[in-house]
């Protein structure tokens, strides 16, 4: 991939994620970069995120220092760098303000392995408590818990997706927010009729699934 498709494709994140009522029309921001490049591409901040071009975005350095751009970058570029800085293996950030996801997470409600899917994002994803927005204490929060997570929730505010690529990042976000709905869907329904069992995945399989796709 080229670097103007880069840039297409992180505008068309953006506004996938907006379409899908993941992020509000300022909210959540995207970053992506070539593999091994020491500087990438991101979303800036406070500007219409369906409609964004590829001449918006602002390249800044893994050490967060801006280097081309007319706009302003997303005041989360911090933690953007702050993770490119300590995996080489990520070329692409997702930050979005999933609802369901940020919800169950708020209320300390756990996510179980209902699904396939369930069961590979738990195998991947890491919860953190709450950081102010945009500051210093969160990038550095991130960096320092990231390991080898590719989906974080942040507390009271948000998840990330972390990827090889825009594809696999997006969808770790997506991913997320499906399984916080199924869960909350048979919570719910639970709560509504205590007589119904809730089956999950057996936990000999969660385990054999998680070596087997969430190794590394
Ligand atoms: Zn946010």
């Amino acid at each position: 991939m080229e670097e103007e498709e880069i840039k297409a494709e992180i505008c068309n994140v953006m506004k996938n994620l907006y379409e899908k009522n993941l992020v509000a029309s300022l909210g959540g921001n995207v970053s992506a970069r070539l593999p091994g490049k020491e500087y990438f591409w991101i979303t800036p901040t406070t500007k219409f995120k369906a409609g964004l071009k590829p001449e918006d975005l602002l390249k800044v350095s893994v050490n967060g220092e801006l280097i081309e751009g007319k706009l302003r970058p997303s005041s989360e570029t911090k933690f953007h760098a702050a993770i490119y800085s300590v995996r080489n293996d990520v070329n692409a950030v997702v930050h979005a303000h999933n609802p369901i996801s940020t919800a169950l997470a708020s209320l300390g409600i756990e996510i179980k392995p209902i699904t396939v899917n369930a069961v590979l994002t738990l195998g991947k994803l890491k919860v953190l408590e709450y950081e102010t927005p945009g500051s210093k204490e969160l990038a550095e929060k991130i960096s320092a818990n990231v390991g080898n997570s590719n989906v974080l929730i942040l507390g009271n505010h948000g998840v990330v997706g972390l990827g090889k690529d825009l594809a696999e990042a997006a969808n770790f976000v997506e991913m997320l927010e499906e399984v916080s709905k199924i869960n909350l869907i048979a919570f719910l329904l639970q709560s509504l009729d205590k007589r119904l069992t809730l089956k999950t995945i057996p936990e000999d399989e969660v385990k054999a699934l998680i070596r087997y796709f969430c190794k590394e």
